[in-house]
């Protein structure tokens, strides 16, 4: 008997017939002999309409309530599935984040789960039923209820795969797999057939949110294989794993775009050590990423450092930066909204060169400019406008021909 564990999206359960769907497919999973384990989302928008409502009482909303509010949404999702489960004739319990034994680290709303104990999980699955479980949500030791952070039903997915053992963790979704970019951006995307954990965890960080980077970094870890599929037809999706037989000839296996960020530029800041420091550490403790960091040559005892952050940071990382500039004795803060990243992702840039040059070749021939050029061993990332991106996507996809099947080896 295998054990099977199944994630639905938001889309996959956004009415009430689609929830029945899902039931249909769950059911016949069981009937094939296996023992099912799913774990669900919030109904189609849900976790937004939540948040517009929180941000209709006040634009900054206590992180403890948030994550109170939030996760409301999957415990929709778990009740209305295992009842339509007990409707087809399968014995189904659901179960909240917490009930399940999803323990977090405490942190409000970007939680990481710090431990799974799974034993109410696996009762319920060796007495029979399918257990139903809440995406996005566990409990910190001292009962909070904690939020993983906008797309973390993925990662309780993997995460209940591999403290069950299971044999298989599926994530149907929207779309029919992976593809070389997000197929709604550039329709000329090509589905992969298969990814390793590193391209996918690269991907995913850089914006494809077609699974949530920490899903990815915890399949890694306890080498679960995640089959990424769509809820809508049986077709064979992709699987995320450690090492591609397949596709081993190609340099770039995928595009990300992350849109909506705000560059941040600290001009003329004596250059003295400690003060990149100071920056960094101060809008680290406002609990705030930060993303691509340039520090301009230096020119008579002067630096300029520039950043870029998600553009729902501005307000916070602004108000840490106004004191801090006067306090450092720099000569002026400056922002810039509208900017995109994008970034060319594959294991095969190790051994290929001019990839770069092509990137920004691509680039120009869109007639995009470059703020910001950013690169590590398997990615390399440019700072562009946001009116630019749809262009500069369609322009780097068909210059690396990413829309072409690659012959695999035989
Ligand atoms: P779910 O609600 O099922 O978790 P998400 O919206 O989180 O679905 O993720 C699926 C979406 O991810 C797709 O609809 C697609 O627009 C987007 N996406 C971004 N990059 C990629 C990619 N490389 N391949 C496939 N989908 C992608
Ligand atoms: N419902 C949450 C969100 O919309 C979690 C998820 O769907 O994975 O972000
Ligand atoms: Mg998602």
């Amino acid at each position: 008997m295998g054990c099977i564990v199944q994630k639905y999206g938001g889309t996959s359960v956004g009415s009430v017939e689609r929830i029945q769907n899902v039931a249909q497919r769950v059911a016949r999973t069981v009937a094939a002999g296996n023992r099912v384990a799913v774990v669900v989302s919030a109904m189609g928008d849900t976790t937004d309409e939540l948040m517009a409502m929180a941000k209709q009482i006040t634009p900054y909303p206590s992180a403890r309530e948030l994550a109170m509010l939030l996760s409301t949404g999957e415990q929709v999702s778990i009740a209305l599935l295992a009842m339509a489960l007990q409707t087809l004739g399968c014995d189904a319990m659901a179960f909240t984040g917490s009930q399940a034994g999803v323990v977090t680290d405490g942190v409000p709303c970007n939680a990481r789960i710090a431990a799974f104990n799974a034993n109410r999980v696996k009762e319920a699955l060796a007495a029979g039923n399918v257990a139903v479980v809440a995406g996005f949500q566990g409990a910190a030791a001292c009962g909070e209820i904690n939020t993983l952070g906008r797309g973390g039903s993925d990662t309780t997915a993997v995460a209940l795969a591999a403290a069950i053992g299971a044999d298989s963790c599926e994530i149907y979704t929207d779309v029919d797999g992976v593809y070389t970019i997000d197929p709604r951006v550039v329709p000329e995307a090509r589905k992969l057939v298969e990814i390793t954990y590193d391209e996918m965890l690269e991907l995913a960080s850089l914006g494809a949110n077609v699974l949530h980077p920490r899903s990815v970094e915890c399949a890694k870890e306890h080498g679960v294989i995640i089959h990424v599929r769509s809820s809508f037809h049986e077709e064979i999706g992709t699987l995320v794993k450690e090492d591609t037989a397949m596709e081993k000839g190609t340099v770039i296996r995928g595009i990300a775009c992350d849109e909506g960020q705000v560059k941040f530029a600290v001009l003329g800041v004596p250059d003295k050590p400690g003060v990149a420091a100071r920056i960094f550490s101060a809008i680290g403790q406002a609990g705030v990423n930060v993303d691509l960091i340039v520090q301009s040559i230096r020119r008579e005892g002067e630096n300029d450092i520039l950043f870029t952050v998600a553009g729902e940071e501005y307000e916070k990382v602004h108000a840490v930066l106004e004191p801090l500039v006067q306090e450092l004795g720099a000569r002026r803060l400056q922002h810039q909204r509208g900017l995109a990243k994008i970034s060319v992702v594959g294991a095969g840039m190790i051994d290929n060169t001019g990839v770069a040059a092509g990137m920004f070749q691509a680039l120009a021939n869109a007639g995009v400019n470059i703020e910001i050029i950013s690169t590590s061993e398997i990615k390399i990332s440019c700072l562009i406008s946001d009116e630019g991106l749809i262009a500069a996507a369609q322009a780097i996809h068909a210059y690396f021909k990413l829309h072409e099947d690659v012959c695999y080896p035989e």
